[in-house]
C-alpha cells in the first residue's frame, strides 16, 4: 500500500512538497486553510538566489536550489541573473567583501563595466563614474504563483486532492500513523504529516506538541515585515533583478515593475495599509534608477510578512519522536521551493538528505539554535 501523506499549507512549499511525494507514489492530501498561495507567497519578490545567505551550510542550500530552479524550466521562470551596482563607499565595500567569498565557494560572479551594464539593462540611468558593477549570471527570478500553480498541478495530476477552506485545528499521533481534524470537523488519517504552515508554523506544529519558534510577523519593525509596491504599466526596459542599496527591482508581467526598498522596511505595520508617503518614496527613488519612469503610479502596495523561523534559518525535518510529523519552513522558500521538492519528499521516504542536515527542527528543543538575525537588511539580501 502507498504512503499517505497530509500536507498542510499550500503555498509555493507545500505544493512543491506534494508535488516531490506524489512522484514517489505518495497518496497525498494537501489541506489549505484559505487558497493556494493566500500566505507569503503571494507576496514576495521571488528573487531566485544564494547571494547573501549566510551561514555556509545556508548557501550551500540555497545554490543547490537555484541550480534546481534551472532544472525546472517553464514560464514562470526567467534565468536572467541579477545587475547590481553599488555607488556608495559603504556599499561598495559590502559587496566587495561578498563578491570574494562568493567568488571562493564556486558562485557565478562577474565584474562587469559601466558599458557591459548598460548593454544588459539600457534604460539604466548611467550612475557617476566610480560604481561599481556585479553581475550574478546563475540567478534569476519567478513569478511565484505560476510557480505554485505548476507545482500543485503536478501533484494534482500525480493524484493528490487539494483541500481549500481547510483549516487545521487538532493533530494527534500514535503508533500507527497520525489525524489531523479541521475546524469543521472532518479528519484525515495519514502515516505521515508534513506542515508547510509558513509563517503560521509555530501555531500549525504546537497543535502536534512540537516546538517551532517563528519570528513574530504581528509585530511591526523586525525583518518579517517588508513593502513590496508594483506599478502600473511603464514604457521602461528591464529584463532581470537590478538591485542597489536603496531599491531593488524586477520586471512583473505586462510592463510593471515590482519594487523594494529594504531601507524602508523598519516602517512596515502588517496591521495597516501601506503609508501613501512610503509609496510616494519607493516610486521617487524609481526613475534615479531606470529611464522611461518617471510618473510611475502604484497598481498594488502591499506589507508582506515573511516565514522567519527563530533563527532566521530553514527547519527541515522530522520533529517527532515516532517520525509521524514532519515540519518544513523557511525564508526564501520561492528560491527553496524546487529542492525541498525533491529533498523533503525523499527524506519522508527514508532518504536522509545531507544538505538538509543542519536545519532539523530539535535544535529549538536542544538548544542549539543561533540567535534571532538583526532587523537591519543589506543589499543583497530580499
Ligand atoms: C517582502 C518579501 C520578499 C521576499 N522575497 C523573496 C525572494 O526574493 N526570494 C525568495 O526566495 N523568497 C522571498 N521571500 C520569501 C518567500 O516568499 C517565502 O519564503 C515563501 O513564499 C514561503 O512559502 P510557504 O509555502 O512556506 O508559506 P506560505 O505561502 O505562507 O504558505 C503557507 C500556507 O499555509 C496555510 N496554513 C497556515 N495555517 C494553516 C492551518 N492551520 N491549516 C491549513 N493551512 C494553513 C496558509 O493559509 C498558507 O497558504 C520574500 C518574502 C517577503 C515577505
Amino acid at each position: 500500500m502507498s504512503v499517505r501523506v497530509v500536507v498542510i499549507g499550500a503555498g509555493v512549499l507545500g505544493s512543491a512538497v506534494a508535488a516531490g511525494l506524489t512522484r514517489r507514489g505518495a497518496q497525498v492530501t494537501v489541506l489549505e486553510a484559505r487558497a493556494p498561495g493566500a500566505g507569503t507567497s503571494s507576496t514576495s519578490v521571488a528573487w531566485v538566489n544564494a547571494n547573501n545567505k549566510t551561514p555556509k551550510e545556508y548557501f550551500d542550500l540555497n545554490h543547490a536550489a537555484v541550480w534546481a530552479h534551472h532544472q525546472l524550466p517553464g514560464d514562470w521562470f526567467f534565468p536572467t541573473g541579477n545587475l547590481e551596482c553599488a555607488l556608495t563607499d559603504e556599499h561598495k565595500e559590502q559587496l566587495e567583501a561578498r563578491v570574494g567569498r562568493l567568488i571562493a565557494m564556486g558562485y557565478p560572479v562577474e565584474r562587469v563595466t559601466a558599458r557591459r551594464a548598460l548593454a544588459l539593462e539600457p534604460d539604466l540611468v548611467p550612475p557617476p563614474p566610480g560604481t561599481e558593477y556585479v553581475f550574478f549570471p546563475g540567478e534569476a527570478y519567478v513569478q511565484p504563483l505560476r510557480l505554485l500553480g505548476r507545482l500543485l498541478g503536478e501533484a494534482r495530476d500525480g493524484g493528490a486532492t487539494v483541500e481549500c477552506g481547510a483549516e487545521v485545528t487538532a493533530i494527534e499521533t500514535s503508533a500507527s500513523g497520525a489525524k489531523v481534524t479541521l475546524a469543521d470537523g472532518r479528519t484525515f488519517a495519514g502515516d505521515v504529516v508534513v506542515t508547510c504552515a509558513g509563517r503560521w508554523t509555530e501555531r500549525v506544529a504546537a497543535l502536534a506538541g512540537v516546538t517551532i519558534p517563528m519570528l513574530d510577523p504581528a509585530v511591526s519593525g523586525t525583518v518579517t515585515n517588508g513593502f513590496l509596491v508594483t506599478t502600473a504599466a511603464l514604457p521602461a526596459r528591464l529584463s532581470r533583478v537590478l538591485t542597489t542599496a536603496a531599491l531593488n527591482l524586477r520586471p512583473d508581467g505586462g510592463g510593471r515593475l515590482l519594487l523594494q526598498s529594504l531601507p524602508l522596511d523598519g516602517l512596515a505595520r502588517p496591521d495597516a495599509p501601506v503609508p501613501g508617503e512610503v509609496i510616494n518614496e519607493i516610486l521617487t527613488l524609481l526613475p534615479g534608477v531606470l529611464r522611461g519612469t518617471e510618473g510611475a503610479t502604484a497598481e498594488r502596495a502591499v506589507v508582506g510578512q515573511r516565514a522567519m523561523p527563530g533563527d532566521g534559518l530553514t527547519v527541515a525535518g522530522f520533529a517527532d519522536a515516532g517520525r509521524r510529523i514532519y515540519t518544513v519552513a523557511t525564508h526564501s522558500g520561492v528560491t527553496l521551493a524546487p529542492l525541498l521538492m525533491e529533498e523533503v519528499a525523499g527524506e519522508v521516504f527514508g532518504q536522509e538528505s545531507a544538505l538538509l542536515a543542519p536545519f532539523r527542527p530539535d535544535r529549538f528543543a536542544d538548544g542549539t539554535a543561533g540567535p534571532a538575525p538583526t532587523p537591519a537588511r543589506r543589499p543583497g539580501q530580499q
